[in-house]
């Protein structure tokens, strides 16, 4: 066919001999269909802006709703479709991780086989979806509400809405998994939960005897400050791969559920990232120089860059930023460079967390500050101009990250 012309558009009916399309000035156009029109199927990569893929379909296979280019001819009054295509826009695997409501990192660590094995809570209506996405990667999935009853009662799970589920290609490992971490009483003292999951043992070894022992008394989120503060004691480098400080699941109990959608929400809202899985490993390393937690983070850093190397940059710098911690959700980061004990700084940088608006105005003052055991002080050129007072020495710690020491 000579010069065809074109319509885009929605279908809107489809027919034996007739199709109608409502196009993009939502005109409704009607085409006729015979036998020697041909059906597409396109498949279109937003990111790249064109078509990736082209191939042969079924008439049967476009239906209503279906995005489609018309390709067309008037002949006789009447416009003769000689090929419909159906452009199916292919979502990245971010994009797919957010619909599913799902860890994108974790997802990718394991499509990449850098993990054996993830669990993750997740909603009951998003079975069927979740389900389809893994095994069409051959992936063994298992959803479960065992044991939810009893960890319902720590408020990790809701049984009425959610379920576990365990994803791995190894069938015996998910059930290995499954009863070490549901079958198991004391499941938080148990370092082999750690390690089933692909963590360093050092650092599964490391946060039973820290976190976990050292401060049985304190709830979740105040270990995760005690273990944090510890761990930038004794790191002697501070590298972006081992920075955890975004990933909040699992350092605080659900009763915080409220404000860990707060900072998610400020996390995609500050960044360019449609998730807020905003780290390279969700475990807690043992220090932040730890090798096999850098080893680790950098393998799954390359698996996120070859699927989309604008976010593996964005994730890699926001994680090279040094933080002023207070919690698990009060926290500064900073655009500069220090060290444990003094941070130079041009402005507060993204993602924004819950801390005080007070602290915030005091550290805005500055372009320098000081971290002693029960004071922050701020400086402005050389000169003093504020003081945050500390109620204790984990009250305000530096973490000088720094993309340095990658
Ligand atoms: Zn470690």
């Amino acid at each position: 066919m000579d010069n065809p012309s074109i319509c885009d558009g929605v279908i809107r009916e489809i027919k034996d001999s007739k199709l109608v399309v409502m196009d993009n000035n939502s005109t409704s156009e009607t085409f006729l269909l015979d036998k020697e029109t041909e059906f597409l199927q396109v498949i279109f990569s937003k990111e790249e802006q064109k078509p990736i893929s082209e191939m042969k379909i079924e008439k049967g296979d476009v239906r209503e709703g279906d995005i489609v280019s018309v390709f067309y001819k008037n002949e006789g009054g009447k416009k003769k479709s000689a090929a419909v295509k159906k452009i199916v826009n292919k979502k990245s695997l971010m994009e797919k991780a957010s619909e599913m409501q799902m860890d994108y990192i974790e997802i990718v660590a394991l499509l990449s086989n850098i993990k054996p094995l993830f669990y993750e809570i997740v909603q009951d209506g998003k079975i069927d979806e979740i389900k389809d996405f893994f095994e069409e990667r051959r992936l063994i999935c298992d959803f479960s509400k065992e044991r939810c009853e009893d960890l319902g009662k720590d408020g990790l799970i809701d049984r009425n809405k959610e379920s576990f589920l365990f994803v791995s290609k190894d069938r015996r490992k998910i059930k290995n998994f499954k009863k070490t971490y549901l079958g198991s009483s004391d499941r938080e003292k148990n370092a082999e939960i750690g390690i089933l999951l692909g963590y360093p043992k050092c650092c599964a070894d490391n946060f039973i005897k820290e976190t976990i022992e050292r401060y049985s008394d304190y709830d979740l989120e105040d270990r995760s400050k005690y273990h944090y503060f510890r761990m930038s004691s004794l790191s002697k480098t501070f590298s972006p791969l081992a920075n955890p400080l975004f990933c909040f699941y699992g350092r605080v109990d659900k009763s915080s559920r409220e404000k860990i959608e707060i900072l998610n929400e400020n996390i995609i809202k500050n960044t360019s990232l449609s998730t807020p899985y905003l780290y390279l490993t969700s475990h807690v390393p043992c220090s932040f120089d730890c090798k096999e937690t850098i080893e680790y983070a950098r393998k799954v850093y390359f698996a996120i860059k070859e699927e989309n190397e604008s976010v593996a940059e964005e994730l890699l710098e926001t994680l090279s930023k040094p933080v002023l911690f207070f919690s698990v959700f009060e926290f500064v980061v900073f655009e500069g460079e220090g060290s444990r004990n003094e941070l130079y700084y041009e402005k507060i940088a993204k993602p924004h967390s819950l801390v005080d608006d007070e602290i915030i105005k005091k550290i805005e003052k500055g372009n320098r500050l000081t971290v002693s055991d029960d004071k922050i002080g701020i400086y402005r050129d050389g000169v003093k101009v504020d003081t945050i007072k500390k109620k204790s020495k984990e009250d305000g710690f530096l973490i000088p990250f720094s993309n340095k020491v990658i």
